[in-house]
């Protein structure tokens, strides 16, 4: 008798229990009493060739195993928990501990078969995004927008200050003011630290910060952890005690800002932060990992940073944020590329960066010779940022209880 259950609860019920039990999937697998490699052709998306259906008995075994049902219809408290009452925002990774970031992870696996374009919802039907760039972007404002439509709602967008009205003076407070009358949601990045709170203190509806100049990303972090999570969990590893090395320009770079503070929230990691001299990570968060019981070891070059680490996290210099300070001594042997993912790393070594990689001759960033390389995971990690910005705003709109039970298949292929 086949299972009745839709592919999208299969996975959520498989990786929700995972996650609750903290088990790896070999270690998974064995607690079901099946084989590894039928653990994984469950997890596999419809559309692979090799995806199985799970069998009915083995679902309820999850049963027994104490993971209460993910996706259940009754509003979550996560908005609550993401929260306070009247700031509707989502500014920083500061509001996590890591049960609430995982749980938001929770969520965003449940949007994986819309993000895959498998299934469709509405359930933001009528809502409208303000997607607000006043910096470079392509990912970020691009994905938050996909995402937004994917649920259901439309996005209005504006980019750079030259077509807004800040170009005539217009304040952070009274372009806020002005959007919150048109949007039910606004999504802003900004060069200047502290300029998205800023924002956000004039309006009620709820904003989230798409970069604040050197400041923070917080979804790029929070997307960043999901595919580290998917990541180890193919290579059967934990985050727990895992070996983070964070490479470049770590002084500016928003994105490493966040993720060290998230990745904070584990145990017992080993932090190999590894820049040049006058790009070094921000003390205060250096102290921070440290307090909170990890290992930090920083160093100026690859040879003595980076010893097979399980997670290889690159970053572009930013250039923006320096006036050409500092990019002398951003020197060739940071360049990540083949030789030296060989020199330095292992063979299990997943290779991440949050993109854009710069490309141009000499910028020595992350190079393009290990496209092929199946430890890449960029483009696995560029992916994340649709189901993760869904699961965003699904929260901060009260939706997302109501996703699991509002999916029909895509119509198109
Ligand atoms: N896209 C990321 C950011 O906006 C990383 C980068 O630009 O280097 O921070």
């Amino acid at each position: 008798m086949p299972a009745q259950r839709t592919v999208p609860a299969q996975q959520t019920l498989l990786r929700g229990a995972m996650q609750r039990l903290d088990l790896t999937r070999n270690a998974f697998a064995e607690r079901l009493g099946v084989t590894r490699r039928a653990l994984d052709t469950w997890l596999l998306p419809a559309s692979s060739r090799e995806h199985r259906s799970m069998p009915d008995v083995v679902a309820k075994m999850i049963g027994t195993l104490g993971v209460p049902a993910a996706g259940a219809a009754a509003p979550s408290n996560l908005r609550a928990r993401l929260t306070r009452p009247g700031k509707p925002h989502l500014l920083s990774v500061d509001v996590f501990d890591r049960d609430l970031a995982e749980e938001v992870l929770r969520v965003a696996e449940t949007m994986e078969p819309i993000a895959r374009r498998e299934k469709v919802t509405r359930v933001l039907e009528g809502a409208v995004l303000g997607n607000l760039f006043f910096e470079p972007s392509t990912r970020t404002r691009v994905s938050f927008g996909a995402a937004f439509c994917r649920l259901g709602g439309a996005v209005c967008d504006t980019t750079g200050f030259t077509f807004s009205s800040m170009a005539k003076g217009e304040s952070i407070h009274d372009t806020s003011r002005v959007i919150s009358g048109y949007v039910d949601a606004i999504v802003v990045r900004h060069p200047e630290k502290g300029s998205v709170a800023e924002f956000a203190a004039a309006t009620h509806i709820p904003v989230i910060n798409g970069g604040d100049g050197p400041g923070e990303h917080p979804t790029q972090a929070l997307l960043d952890l999901y595919t580290i999570h998917r990541e180890l969990s193919r290579i059967d590893r934990k985050l727990d005690g895992a070996h983070v090395a964070m490479v470049g320009d770590l002084k500016h770079g928003r994105t490493v800002h966040s993720l060290i503070k998230l990745l904070s929230l584990y145990k017992g990691l080993k932090f190999s932060l590894v820049a040049p001299g006058s790009l070094e990570m921000p003390p205060a968060l250096v102290a921070l990992a440290r307090e909170r019981g990890h290992r930090v070891v920083e160093a100026d070059t690859l040879a003595k940073g980076v010893r097979n680490p399980d997670i290889l996290y690159a970053t572009r210099i930013q250039k923006e944020r320096m006036g050409g300070e500092g990019l002398e001594s951003y020197p060739a042997n940071f360049r990540i590329d083949r030789a030296a993912v060989k020199a330095h790393c292992a063979k299990h070594t997943v290779l991440m960066h949050p993109l854009p990689r710069d490309s141009t001759p000499g910028a020595n960033d992350l190079a393009d010779d290990l496209d092929r390389d199946p430890r890449l995971a960029i483009f696995r990690q560029t992916d994340s940022g649709i189901p993760v910005r869904m699961a965003i705003f699904a929260i901060l709109l009260g939706v997302d209880h109501l996703v699991s039970g509002n999916l029909r298949d895509a119509t198109w292929k």
